[in-house]
C-alpha cells in the first residue's frame, strides 16, 4: 500500500533509506543509469521528498517493524465484553501497529483490504496495520486483548 515519506536515514552501508509512516525503510539509491534518484543527493532534494509516497510491500504482508516497541495493551477482552467498536470495522492512526493476542477460544479477525479473513487463536496471533480497517468477532467463547506498538523515540 502506498505511504508517505517521513523522513531519510543511511543504512549500515551508507545507502539512503526513506523512512515511512508505517515505520519501515525503503532503499532509494541514486545509481545511474539504472537507478535515477538524483534527488536523494541532496538535503534539499530530499526534503522535497518528505510526504511523497512509495509503496510498502511489507505493510501488505502485514510485517511489524522489528525496532518498534509495545506501549500500551487493552483490558482483556471476552466474548461477552468485546467493545463493539471493535467488531466493526474501525483503525489505528499512523505508525501505530497492533497485535492481537487470544489467550483462549478462537477471534475471527477480517482485513478486507488485505483480503483476509482468518481465525486467530493462542497459537496465531494477530498483526493490526496501522491506518488499515479490520474488524474482530468472537467465534464461541474466546479471552484476548490488543497491544500497541510504535515506534521507540516517541514520548508517552
Ligand atoms: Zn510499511
Amino acid at each position: 500500500m502506498e505511504r508517505p515519506i517521513t523522513g531519510f536515514d543511511n543504512d549500515s552501508d551508507g545507502d539512503p533509506i526513506a523512512i515511512l509512516s508505517c515505520g519501515h525503510a525503503q532503499h532509494v539509491r541514486h545509481n545511474p543509469p539504472f537507478i535515477n534518484r538524483p534527488w536523494v543527493t541532496s538535503a534539499q532534494g530530499r526534503g522535497g521528498m518528505v510526504g511523497k509516497t512509495l509503496n510498502c510491500v511489507r505493510c501488505d504482508q502485514f510485517e511489524l517493524p522489528d525496532y518498534f516497541v509495545p506501549y500500551k495493551r487493552t483490558s482483556v477482552f471476552t466474548e461477552e465484553t468485546v467493545p463493539a467498536a471493535l467488531r466493526k470495522d474501525h483503525s489505528t492512526k499512523t505508525g501505530v501497529w497492533g497485535k492481537i493476542i487470544v489467550e483462549a477460544g478462537k477471534l475471527r479477525y477480517r482485513v478486507d483490504m488485505l483480503n483476509v479473513d482468518t481465525e486467530l487463536s493462542p497459537d496465531i496471533t494477530g498483526i493490526v496495520v496501522p491506518e488499515v480497517l479490520h474488524n474482530v468477532e468472537p467465534l464461541d467463547t474466546v479471552r484476548f486483548f490488543v497491544e500497541f506498538y510504535r515506534a521507540p523515540d516517541k514520548e508517552t
